[in-house]
């Protein structure tokens, strides 16, 4: 067993609003010194950290806006949010809940506060992926999976360490509950503190981290403070261990097999070919995605 090593610690940088809802950082992408491919099949990782809102009526939150050829996993870590679509999905999450929406050949949705929270504010905390989705699935109907905590599956840590909520993928054997269209590994990792948990994923999967909140020690080396994203080197070590250094400790766990296909981005539109955002865009124009 090697030690699979950190390649690179990042801080919370700019920040930007989407709608007046989400108080975000992008952690890849435009200007953040990590291309998007460097993390394939994960495109977009936002992250809110919290965040105090005041109460207000209606809630915050972005109006009707299209996708298309991916999917969004949102996570809710304080606070509540809710989600509705042009299939007529509805969905409200709240702390450890999570959306994952293929948006696949198009879809409308629009993202809020859920209305009770919004009426009494408070700290507010979320992450939201884009996750890619092979070539070969870009057209699938769009469809929605709510992931409730509750019902995660739930892996229990040796010495009362904590336990791990697995979203996708599976860990110790156990699988989580939610599809994908290819292979991924996402958990919440929840540790008390001096918890310790080991980590073992195909040394070629895009591997990161968000510390969410406590603080972490990583293969008994390099401390991690809460809020910062930690991407893990490819093609060495292929183990790696945390440990929490503070109590109530959670760490976003992300590891994919990258689909290494053309990435062609524009706004809420993640194709292969210019030619097929061309198209995503006359599709929406026309009304293709449907209404809300
Ligand atoms: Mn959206």
């Amino acid at each position: 067993m090697n030690n699979r090593k950190i390649e690179r610690i990042v801080k919370p940088g700019a920040f930007n609003w989407v709608g007046d809802a989400f108080h975000t950082t992008s952690f890849i992408g435009n200007n953040t010194g990590i291309a998007r491919h460097r993390m394939d099949p994960f495109i977009a990782i936002g992250y809110n950290p919290p965040y105090f809102f005041t109460p207000k009526t209606p809630p915050r939150g972005v109006g009707s806006h299209p996708h298309k050829g991916f999917e969004t996993l949102t996570m809710a870590y304080q606070g509540r949010i809710a989600h509705s679509d042009s299939k007529g999905n509805h969905g409200v999450i709240g702390e450890g809940d999570a959306q994952w929406m293929t948006a696949g050949s198009g879809i409308l949705h629009q993202e809020y506060h859920e209305e009770e929270w919004s009426k009494t504010g408070g700290l507010f905390q979320m992450v939201q992926l884009w996750v890619n989705l092979p070539a070969k699935d870009k057209e699938t109907p769009a469809h929605y999976q709510d992931l409730y905590e509750k019902e995660m599956t739930k892996v229990l840590l040796e010495n009362d360490g904590g336990l791990v909520d697995v979203l996708a993928g599976s860990y110790l054997g156990q699988a989580g509950k939610a599809t994908t269209y290819s292979p991924m590994e996402v958990y919440n990792v929840r540790l008390n503190k001096s918890g310790k948990a080991t980590f073992q994923f195909p040394n070629h999967y895009n591997t990161a981290m968000i510390v969410i909140s406590g603080g972490l020690l990583v293969n008994d080396t390099e401390q991690v403070p809460t809020d910062n994203f930690v991407m893990f080197e490819n093609g060495g070590g292929d183990t790696f261990t945390v440990e929490a250094t503070e109590p109530d400790t959670v760490v976003l766990m992300l590891s994919g097999e990258p689909l290494n296909e053309p990435l062609v981005m524009y706004g809420p539109f993640v194709m292969n070919t210019e030619a097929q955002i061309q198209q995503a865009i006359e599709d929406f124009n026309s009304g293709k995605f449907g209404k809300i």
